[in-house]
């Protein structure tokens, strides 16, 4: 399929940002990916797409540089999908939390409005939105009772976006994702903690990357995670970003949860996950009071009937077979660096 529009993505070299990228330009789209200025220039879940794809410099604390680049390349639809995107640092970093991932969408949003406002543009919100919410499944509909400093700027950030699109009738859609997990996903969420472990102490590696607080993330062959009870609806993220694609195709803008509607525990993930490496995981898995958020959300699913409906969207990838990719996936990229 070719097509002649532009896409604006934000967020471009992270895990969404970047299957994202990798979707629309199989579809044709000139993609512009908006990256943040770093000292480190390595963007690894973008080296495929070099060549392919225009790369900006730009950040979104800066209306400034979102003005230009809205007004530059008049793009048809933009994805909004930068972040301060993990909960747990939204405690020590709340202010940062509230600047990029709340305020942020406005500046974005703004820019649109005042440089494209026929452009299609796509929210990144989040299941955290419904926060403690004690709701065995949430949609649409459910209340938005975030619990977490992270939580409440995507709560924010979700209603500013739904708010864009009442006043101004801008096609504005939010994606309310439940968590979404893969080979790219950053070791500052628990999946990718997990998965990269078991291939360390698998291949006993030497020097594992650190954790979140700056130690080694396997020591005398144990991992250090937070609460093992602790549940989540865990889907692909490749099929995630399909979703907002089809969403900014659709008729009308509207809200949609993406989800799997399945939960499992933390202690689900270490199983199958250090199974895969041919490892039982209680061996090697110690729940540290560290790693604990002091709140916790509650232990809902995720209904994604409307987006069945609308979008003929609906997850392929088991819980099983998503853990079981990663931990494969870092026993082959440990194995290459050897
Ligand atoms: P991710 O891998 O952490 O990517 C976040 C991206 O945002 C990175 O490219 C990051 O750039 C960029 N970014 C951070 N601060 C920025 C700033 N001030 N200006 C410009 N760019 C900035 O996150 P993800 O998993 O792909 O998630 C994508 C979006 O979905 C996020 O908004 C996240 O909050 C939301 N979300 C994710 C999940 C999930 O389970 N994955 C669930 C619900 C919602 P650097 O590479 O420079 O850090």
């Amino acid at each position: 399929m070719t097509t002649s529009k532009t896409a604006l993505v934000t967020g471009i070299t992270g895990q969404d940002g970047s299957y994202l990228a990798d979707l629309l330009v199989s579809k044709g789209y000139r993609v512009v990916g908006l990256a943040r200025r770093s000292t480190n220039y390595d963007y690894p879940n973008i080296r495929q797409l070099i060549g392919k794809i225009t790369l900006e410099y730009g950040d979104l604390m800066d209306s400034d540089c979102l003005n230009n680049l809205v007004s530059k390349y008049q793009p048809d639809e933009v994805y909004n999908i930068a972040a301060q995107s993990v909960p747990a640092d939204s405690w020590t970093q709340p202010i940062v939390t509230a600047e990029i991932t709340g305020v942020g969408t406005v500046r974005m949003l703004e820019a649109v409005r005042r440089h494209k406002p026929d452009a299609r543009y796509y929210q990144a919100t989040s299941r955290e939105i419904f926060g403690g919410i004690e709701q065995e499944v949430c949609d649409e509909n459910t209340s938005f009772l975030a619990n977490n400093p992270y939580g409440i700027a995507k709560q924010y950030a979700h209603l500013m976006t739904m708010n864009y699109r009442e006043s101004y009738g801008m096609f504005a859609c939010g994606g309310i994702l439940f968590n979404h997990e893969s080979e790219r996903r950053s070791l500052h969420f628990v999946t990718r903690k997990v998965t990269m472990a078991a291939a360390c102490i698998k291949l006993n590696v030497k020097h594992p990357p650190l954790n979140e607080v700056g130690e080694s993330l396997v020591q005398d062959g144990k991992l250090k995670i937070g609460n093992l009870d602790a549940v989540r609806d865990w889907g692909y993220a490749k099929e995630y970003v399909e979703a907002m694609w089809l969403m900014l195709q659709a008729d009308q803008p509207r809200d949609y949860v993406i989800a799997t509607n399945t939960a499992f525990t933390v202690r689900d993930l270490c199983r199958v996950a250090f199974n895969q490496a041919g490892l039982n995981w209680e061996d090697h898995v110690v729940s540290d009071q560290r790693f604990h958020r002091p709140t916790e959300i509650a232990a809902s699913r995720g209904d994604y009937s409307r987006a069945k409906n609308d979008l003929g969207w609906e997850p392929r990838t088991s819980f099983e077979q998503l853990i079981r990719l990663m931990v494969d996936a870092d026993l082959k990229l440990l194995s290459e660096r050897r």
